[in-house]
């Protein structure tokens, strides 16, 4: 496999609104770390699954990787290029963003057929014939050509996440970021959006960043997972193997949480309690230490460094260690 975008040590800082004083002195505006020295690659035709609650960065990754938020420090790398200014259009045409809200993405306005092929008018060149190519391009996702003349009112959940795909692939993307995939709709139809977006992997080599803070989500569909917390990875790897034996207590905890329908199994005990702290007030050490039901004095004062315990596979915590011992969770994989 070969490499499409290489993340290395990237920071980003961001200014907050501030009073009114720092409104008319903007160096004096407090500013907050969301993310700090995140290393990552995606490979061709891979999906990577980010997982982390709400406040832990992930939105602002995917965001940061597409351009739309610049990055304070590290390195961005699509394709073999830096990214910078003069590569920024080449980025925007050959990535594409899914968004969380399928419906409200959608211009109420327009028509599927114009919606979908809307891309081809803003980067160019127009397909000779707009309604045949976005027929081809409903077909790709499952829907029937006739779908083109709908407003997107007229859409089901899981159609308007359908055509929401068949927009994002328009240009033949190398890289879809799908954030939040399946919010909101039915069980059934999350399996068979998720099922689509595999299926595309598979049939188009595209590679997908998932953005999720369900671990559900990615179990069956990303090949690796980077868990994200307060900012800074804490555990990346194959997904399988994450899953059967996750090596941070963060994961465990997130595994714990996951629905389980056979109450033998659920495992209150285990699932993540707490708030995640704000970003303003980060805790010294460890930075998942409130929350951990592992923590130890070392923990409250010394911050464990992202480091690979096995091949494909880093995590920070101070326990973990090559043959590090298992976390329980409450799945049986
Ligand atoms: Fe828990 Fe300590 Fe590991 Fe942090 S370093 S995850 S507090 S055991």
């Amino acid at each position: 496999m070969n490499v499409l975008y290489e993340v290395s040590d990237l920071r980003v800082d961001m200014a907050l609104p501030g009073d009114l004083l720092s409104a008319l002195l903007p160096f004096r505006r407090p500013v907050i770390n969301i993310l700090n020295g995140i290393t990552l690659t995606l490979n061709r035709g891979e999906t990577l699954g980010i997982v982390g609650e709400s406040g832990s960065g992930k939105t602002t990754l995917a965001r940061t990787m597409l351009g739309l938020v610049p990055a304070s420090g590290g390195q961005l790398r699509f394709d073999g290029e830096t990214v910078g200014p003069a590569q920024i259009r080449r980025l925007r045409r050959e990535t594409a963003m899914m968004f969380q809200d399928a419906v409200a993405s959608l211009s109420p306005r327009m028509r599927v057929g114009d919606l979908i092929t809307e891309p081809f008018v803003i980067h160019g060149p127009a397909p000779a014939n707009r309604q045949a190519r976005a027929g081809e391009m409903l077909a790709r996702v499952g829907l029937p050509p006739a779908m083109a003349d709908r407003y997107p009112h007229e859409l089901s959940g899981g159609q308007a996440r359908r055509v929401s795909v068949a927009r994002a692939l328009a240009l033949d993307p190398a890289l879809v970021i799908a954030d939040e995939p399946t919010a909101g709709l039915d069980v059934s139809i999350q399996g068979e959006i998720l099922n689509l977006l595999s299926d595309l992997k598979e049939s188009r080599g595209v590679s997908f960043l998932i953005i999720t803070h369900n671990l559900a989500v990615v179990r069956n569909t990303a090949d690796r997972i980077a868990i994200l917390y307060l900012g800074r990875l804490v555990e990346t790897g194959p997904a399988a193997e994450v899953f059967a034996r996750p090596a941070h207590p963060y994961t465990a905890s997130l595994i714990a949480s996951e629905p389980d329908p056979d109450p033998r199994r659920r495992r209150a005990d285990l699932a993540i309690k707490g708030e995640i702290p704000g970003l303003l007030r980060r805790p010294k050490g460890c930075e998942f230490h409130s929350r951990c039901p592992r923590a130890m004095s070392l923990c409250r004062e010394t911050r464990p460094a992202l480091r690979e315990i096995a091949p494909g596979r880093s995590v920070s915590c101070h326990l973990a260690v090559p043959d590090f011992p298992d976390l329980p969770t409450n799945r049986a994989n």
